[in-house]
């Protein structure tokens, strides 16, 4: 017989792991309260990179000059852009609706919450939904700081900044994470004034100082306003015109703006679930999950932005195949963080793997670190773009721990150093891994051959 599984919410986390628990033979019911896609295709990663890759395009032509390209008159139809968002965002959600009824898998729009651990009601229709295993995937939603005025109107989460109908004339965004540096370059190429505030001393506080370093220079080079180790104590004014008053190295200061964007982190979603009926465990809200993402119930199990960690699409998807070989007992194996990585799609972009500079020498004591700037790249200048990669090893073995990039198209090179993470790759091993040329990819070759003491284009 085959196994009923039940999985409340439909994102980058449960959907394909009904797909993945469809295909070996169980019998999948996939209930979500909202659009399929969740927030990484309806409120995240896709609607804003559409904006990004806009934003690019509109940098791009702005540049073209130098290759001889005039071009005249540049405008920006922010009601047309906003369609071509919308509809890049319907079609793949169309999409996922396709895969899932060609898998057989049974969708349920509605709200679910626990009666018994086997047994899920629908809130909207009062069905019931039994399950051998149920997955949890309801994701995260946005979080707000707790000062004054942290709710008041023109303060916007990334959902509300995702929907406005005209670009705001200035805007100050509150931290300086994924959120808020991606939002700030789109808000900035689309010709708002931006300005950030972020509380710590560095932008992306949990990333490699010199990726910090580099991006928050170019943004400022766009004439993006950056001030880091600000407490924002209080928000006021309506909107249109708001004013955010902060604490700067013990003075008190204040900034005015049309609209405030809060991009603060995100936090688990899991209210209304009925967690406590069925003795699924939290601690801060997240729930609580062993590296086989089974809760402290039997059978339920629970992935992505809900259990908190690396709030990243691609890492709930990796742990609802975690989840899905356990339920099919299919060669489980444990989820596994090591090789994580972390994109940022601003201008340039950056990504990253594995440990930062100053991780790995905490966990690891000397570490050897190989540079290579991208100016010394044929591809890079033909491009026309600037960036590094860093290669940080272990020094026993020389074992990469930690790869850094920050250039055009690094999100989608980040995948070799993943794989060579995985795969436990010396950086003598990568020294001699042929990469094409001209590419933007032989700057890992070159930051590993610097660690093995060669240069080849830097000097
Ligand atoms: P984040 O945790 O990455 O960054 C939040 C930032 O806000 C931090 O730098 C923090 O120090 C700062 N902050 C917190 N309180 C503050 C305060 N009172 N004043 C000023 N700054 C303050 O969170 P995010 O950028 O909101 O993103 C949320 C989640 O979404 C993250 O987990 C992220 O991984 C994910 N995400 C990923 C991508 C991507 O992969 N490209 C893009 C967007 C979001």
């Amino acid at each position: 017989m085959a196994k009923k599984v039940a999985i409340i919410g439909a994102g980058p986390g449960g959907y394909p792991a009904a797909f993945l628990l469809g295909q070996k033979g169980a019998e999948v019911t996939l209930i979500e309260k909202d659009r399929l896609g969740g927030t990484c295709l309806n409120r995240g990663c896709i609607p804003t990179k559409v904006l990004l890759h806009a934003a690019a395009v509109l940098r791009e032509i702005r540049s073209a000059e130098r290759m001889g390209i005039r071009t005249r008159d540049i405008d920006l139809d922010f009601a047309q852009l906003t369609k071509h968002k919308d509809d890049v965002v319907s079609s793949l959600v169309g999409g996922v609706e396709k895969l899932c009824s060609g898998r057989k898998i049974r969708v349920i729009h509605g709200t679910a919450s626990f009666e018994t651990p086997r047994r899920i009601r629908i809130k909207e229709t009062g069905e019931r939904v039994e399950g051998e295993a149920v997955i949890l995937a309801a994701g995260s939603v946005p979080a707000t700081v707790p000062i004054e005025g942290a709710h008041t109107e023109g303060t916007l989460t990334s959902d509300e900044a995702l929907v406005l109908n005209q670009v705001p004339p200035s805007i100050v965004v509150i931290g300086a994470g994924y959120i808020g540096l991606e939002f700030a370059q789109i808000f900035r190429a689309f010709g708002s004034n931006v300005t950030v505030l972020e509380l710590l001393n560095q932008v992306l506080p949990n990333e490699d100082a010199d990726v910090a370093r580099v991006l928050s220079r170019a943004l400022q080079q766009e004439g993006i306003r950056i001030f880091t180790g600000a407490e924002v104590r209080k928000i006021s004014g309506d909107q249109g015109r708001k004013k955010v008053e902060y604490a700067l190295k013990g003075k008190n200061q204040s900034v005015e703006a049309a609209c405030v964007l809060m991009a603060v982190g995100r936090r688990c979603n899991t209210e209304g679930l009925g967690l406590d009926r069925v003795e699924v465990k939290t601690e801060k809200g997240r729930i609580l999950v062993n590296e086989r993402m089974e809760t402290t119930a039997q059978g339920i199990y629970a992935i992505g932005d809900a259990v908190g960690g690396l709030m990243l699409a691609h890492v709930a998807t990796a742990e609802g195949h975690v989840a899905a070989d356990q339920i099919l007992e299919n060669d489980p194996h444990p989820m596994d963080y090591t090789a994580v990585p972390r994109c940022i799609y601003t201008h340039p972009e950056a990504a990253s793997v594995g440990l930062s500079e100053a991780q790995a020498k905490e966990r690891h004591g000397e570490v050897l670190v190989g540079r290579f700037p991208l100016e010394a790249s044929g591809k890079a200048r033909i491009l026309g773009d600037s960036g590094f990669a860093k290669v940080i090893a272990e020094k026993k073995f020389r074992r990469i721990v930690g790869v850094h990039l920050v250039g055009p198209h690094v999100t989608d090179m980040i995948s070799e150093a993943v794989v060579a993470m995985n795969l436990e790759c010396t950086t003598e091993e990568l020294a001699y891994t042929i990469h094409p040329h001209p590419t933007l990819s032989e700057v890992l070759m070159e930051s590993a051959m610097a660690i093995q003491g060669y240069k080849i284009h830097d000097r």
